[in-house]
């Protein structure tokens, strides 16, 4: 069977961008590490040179002012001047004449003396100038210096001298050698961490979109659990939220599901059943008659049922900007009266109004129209026979206030936290007599909520319940 592109395994292994803030993580340490390193070193190299530099130069001058007190410079003269000086403590010392003829060597071995000196060091301190130079070889430090010698403003020759120096080499060598063991150790250290760091990180990221997966496959109880403190943590805690959520809607959704389909059930059921009767039985005409009547009823039900189910959706969607207008509630009020009043009558309630304020608030008109009308409906068909509703409308600092209060049968305590739930009812058979869906109060109750309004309840069985409205006030001086 081929696969196509929709069906095939996912199998992408993720490892751009945390791999990348890694890499680049090692490669600018590394960079910093190799210029501390190579900055180090010049700067040691420096002060060397620059103590070493001071300190011969001060040697040959010290050398060229002994020669220059002699009366005649030849090589016993110079030998002798030398003699008498302190030792200078160098490898090789020696001095020219104003050509670059060598007048004394301290090198015994391969002495110059009577020779032309070819060191660069000399021919530029015959040229009036001191110098001095330095190179770092097989372990050791061979530094060279040179200065001109003068008797009365005239150039009469020249010092050299010339030290190795393998102690001061070595330490150069260890200075250097320590600082790249430690550019080492730390390029590791940093490789090591971003390592670490890079698969802790992942394995966090890891978990996460596993988590996603399972809540994918339709696993909404599942949670991720994230330790630390970090931005990841604060990512997981955020998918459990809307995890929790989903799986609160999903629940609803499915309660909603068959709740709906229980209460579809029950009046098809009668019809079915009503049908039934009549196609299967002989019955006199007056009889098909009321069973037909009854059918109608039951399909009136359902018609009734199918309108709150659509009114209920519409109320639990997120609206926001509902088309609200400056209504007031006692006209509204008054009219839902006049629209009940022959159901009262026939149910022989009494309906008592006290509204001294027209309280007007912001609400859309339909809203307002439809929550009166459940309430007072409602107080009329759970009351007593000869029972009366009284409707209170009073403002009262920022807030309007309608009480609506019956002498009805009441509502069990227990009862009284599930009442604005969809379906719920109290007493099924009661409620289903009176054409009841279990549904008024959850409608009354979303668009009391969506109006910046709440709703609350008080009942005592057998002696009658209370609501009450409250939403705020709309002041037309503000
Ligand atoms: P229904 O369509 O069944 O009236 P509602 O959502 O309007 O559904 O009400 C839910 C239940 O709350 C009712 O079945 C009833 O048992 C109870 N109830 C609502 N209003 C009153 C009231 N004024 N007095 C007593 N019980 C009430």
């Amino acid at each position: 069977m081929a696969i196509t592109s929709e069906n095939k395994p996912k199998s992408v292994r993720y490892i751009g961008t945390q791999f990348r803030y890694a890499l680049l993580y090692v490669i600018i340490t590394f960079a910093v590490l190799l210029f501390l390193n190579i900055y180090s070193s010049k700067i040691s190299q420096e002060l060397f040179y620059k103590s070493k530099e001071t300190s011969m130069i001060e040697k040959c001058q010290l050398t060229a002012s002994e020669i220059s007190a002699l009366e005649v410079l030849n090589p016993s003269t110079a030998a002798a001047a030398i003699t008498q000086m302190a030792n200078l403590n160098v490898t090789r010392l020696l001095i020219t004449d104003q050509n670059g003829i060598a007048l004394f060597d301290s090198e015994e071995t391969d002495s110059k003396i009577g020779e032309a000196v070819e060191y660069s060091e000399v021919a530029t301190a015959l040229e009036n100038c001191d110098v001095f130079a330095w190179n770092y070889q097989d372990g050791a430090m061979q530094s060279r210096a040179a200065t001109p010698i003068y008797a009365y403003g005239t150039l009469i020759g020249c010092v050299y001298i010339m030290e190795f120096d393998a102690e001061q080499g070595a330490l150069i060598q260890s200075l250097q050698n320590n600082i790249l063991a430690i550019t080492l150790f730390l390029e590791a250290a940093v490789i090591l961490f971003s390592l670490v760091f890079f698969l802790a990180f992942s394995r966090r990221l890891r978990k996460i979109m596993a988590s996603m997966r399972i809540i994918r496959e339709g696993d909404y109880s599942h949670r991720v659990k994230m330790g630390g403190h970090d931005e990841l943590t604060a990512l997981g805690n955020e998918f459990n939220d809307l995890t929790e959520r989903l799986q609160t809607s999903e629940q609803k959704r499915r309660q909603f599901v068959s709740d709906a389909s229980h209460e579809l059930k029950t009046p098809l059921a009668s019809i079915k059943l009503l049908s039934d009767s009549i196609l299967q039985n002989e019955m006199d005409i007056e009889t098909v008659r009321e069973f037909v009547g009854d059918i109608g009823n039951e399909a009136d039900r359902l018609n009734r049922m199918a309108q709150k189910l659509l009114s209920l959706t519409r109320t639990e969607l997120p609206e926001e900007n509902p088309d609200c207008e400056i209504i007031l509630i006692a006209p509204t009020v008054e009219k839902v009266i006049r629209m009940l009043s022959i159901i009262a009558d026939n149910n022989n309630i009494t309906i008592q109004t006290n509204l001294k304020d027209d309280c007007p608030i912001l609400i859309q008109e339909d809203d307002l129209y439809q929550i009166i009308f459940n309430l007072i409906e409602n107080g009329i068909k759970y009351n007593t026979p000869g029972g009366t509703l009284t409707v209170t409308l009073r403002r009262q600092e920022d807030n309007a206030y309608l009480c609506l209060e019956d002498t009805g049968v009441g509502i069990p305590e227990d009862a009284l936290e599930h009442i604005f739930e969809r379906f719920y009812r109290v007493d099924k058979a009661r409620s289903r007599k009176s054409g009841g869906s279990g549904l008024g109060l959850s409608i009354v109750r979303n668009m009391v909520n969506r109006n910046r309004g709440e709703i609350y309840v008080e009942s005592t069985v057998g002696k009658g319940t209370a609501f009450t409205v409250v939403f705020p006030a709309f002041d037309t001086e503000s």
